[in-house]
């Protein structure tokens, strides 16, 4: 039977996974090719999950043994749709699968979002992860107190990166220049602020219990924010363990010697960042005092109570979800930031598919995407079994590389990839980190080069 040749458009765990049960396949056996616009596999594990957490890193090593399986190869530094288009893809393999990620963020919409100081969390991340795209951000961490919008995990990665200490952080493969920024950093409270109360927070448990074992941080909240012991019986076992931790902490009261402070908002939603004239220095913002209303939806909503209430501060991060782009030539839900699909299979298209974040939008965690992916697949293969693309000119394996090397000035294969790891490693022996971040193209080239 003839090898099937499938494209992944992104290399983050949600590419990973697809790749993994494509070349599980036998009837028909499938070669992956996977492509990124970066250097650098594994997406978020790589740019997005906050560098204190190295098990959560440690996923990598599933997608390292997946890459060195006979039959899958990568291409770093190819950006389809500028380098490369969609159609110019599409024709030359049997199904393209993208598998993109949410890769911008969510707008408050709200007056003085863009003033100095503001910053989305999804670049900050970026930036203190080394991605290539955020190196430049340099944000200023000269004030005293940050307020981080949202309750979910990213604004707990945020709130947690701001207050790490100095040895914690030297522990782990944050990019050196942003180990620099925190090691300097005045900030030395954080307040995360939830639009609905404690039950409605997006937080998991591990992230919330975390926080006490971090040195010299004291978390903070008001006791009159916790719901009564008697309804906990009624919430589910994750959202019940959250709600007591943070009784807990309320119960306690903070460590008024803590060098460092988070506190807990509930029940505030972001109707201003304010700062002098139209774009001045961000400090402060203001707050909506919110009630909680059921909707009819079963929805637990937030009401403007009409109470306002200003926090004082001079950095912003709002960590209120990611979006996806649109990649052109593919269709696109403004909407949702998604791509319209059944069950992984783009609508309008024969031969496309969609995994991950961009598919079902970002939410879940990492190993959320493998359930996902596995539908894909699933689809995938049932449709190169109905034989629909035999006969077509699929490029060979040799074709795809010398078409891609005529387009991609700085392409980078597996190896090349293998060599900037190796090094990053190495790189972190000494100072006994998991590795030291390489983060531009120039570097990453020049080592490529020099092996
Ligand atoms: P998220 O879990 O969806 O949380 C977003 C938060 O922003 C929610 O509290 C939401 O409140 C709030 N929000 C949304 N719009 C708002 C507005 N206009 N004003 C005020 N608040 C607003 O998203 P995320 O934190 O970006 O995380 C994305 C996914 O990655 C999640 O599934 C998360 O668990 C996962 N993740 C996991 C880890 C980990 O496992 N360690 C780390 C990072 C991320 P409402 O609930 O009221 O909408």
């Amino acid at each position: 039977m003839r090898t099937h040749a499938v494209a992944i458009v992104g290399s983050g765990p949600s590419g990973f996974y697809a790749a993994g049960a494509l070349l599980d396949s036998e009837d028909p056996p499938v070669r992956v090719d996977m492509y990124d616009r970066l250097a650098t596999p594994w997406g978020l594990v790589r740019a997005g999950v906050a560098p204190d957490h190295p098990k959560i890193k440690s996923v990598s090593n599933q997608y390292e043994k997946i890459a060195a399986r006979p039959g899958f190869r990568f291409f770093g530094h190819v950006h389809i749709g500028e380098d490369v288009t969609v159609d110019e893809l599409v024709e030359r393999y049997d199904a393209v699968i993208y598998a993109v990620g949410s890769q911008t963020e969510r707008r408050l919409g709200i007056e003085g979002e863009d003033r100095p100081g503001s910053l989305a969390s999804v670049d900050f991340v970026g930036w203190y992860n080394g991605h290539p795209d955020y190196v430049d951000l340099d944000p200023e961490l000269s004030a005293e107190r940050a307020v981080v919008i949202g309750a979910g995990n990213v604004a707990l990665d945020v709130a947690r990166m701001l207050l790490l200490g100095e040895a914690d952080l030297r522990a782990t493969d944050t990019a050196d220049h942003a180990i620099t920024s925190f090691v300097g950093s005045s900030v030395r409270e954080v307040v995360v602020c939830g639009r609905r109360g404690p039950v409605e927070a997006a937080f998991t448990t591990t992230e919330l219990r975390e926080l006490d074992e971090i040195d010299g941080l004291t978390t903070v909240v008001d006791p009159a924010q916790i719901p009564s012991a008697d309804g906990d019986a009624d919430l589910a076992k994750g959202t019940r363990r959250n709600v007591e931790i943070l009784r807990g902490w309320a119960e306690r009261g903070p460590d008024p010697d803590a060098e460092r402070r988070m506190e807990f908002r509930f029940l505030r939603s972001p109707l201003r960042i304010l700062g002098d004239g139209d774009d001045g220095p961000v400090t402060g913002v203001e707050l909506a005092v919110n009630r909680l209303e059921a909707s009819e939806d079963g929805r637990v909503r937030p009401v403007d109570t009409g109470d306002r209430e200003t926090v004082e501060c001079g950095l912003v991060f709002r960590a209120v979800g990611y979006k996806g782009v649109a990649l052109p030539g593919v269709p696109f839900d403004e909407g949702s930031g998604t791509i319209p699909h059944t069950e992984g299979r783009i609508e309008g298209r024969e031969r496309e598919y969609v995994v991950g974040w961009i598919k079902r939008g970002p939410t879940g965690i990492i190993g959320t995407n493998r359930k996902d992916a596995n539908e894909t697949v699933r689809h995938l293969l049932a449709d190169l079994a109905t034989g629909a693309r035999d006969g077509a000119s699929v490029a060979s394996a040799e074709e795809v590389e010398e078409w891609l090397s005529g387009r991609c000035a700085d392409l980078v294969d597996l190896d090349g990839w293998e060599a900037i790891d190796a090094h990053e490693r190495a790189a972190g022996e000494t100072g006994g980190r998991p590795r030291v971040k390489v983060t531009d193209r120039t570097s990453f080239m020049d080592l490529i080069r020099s092996r």
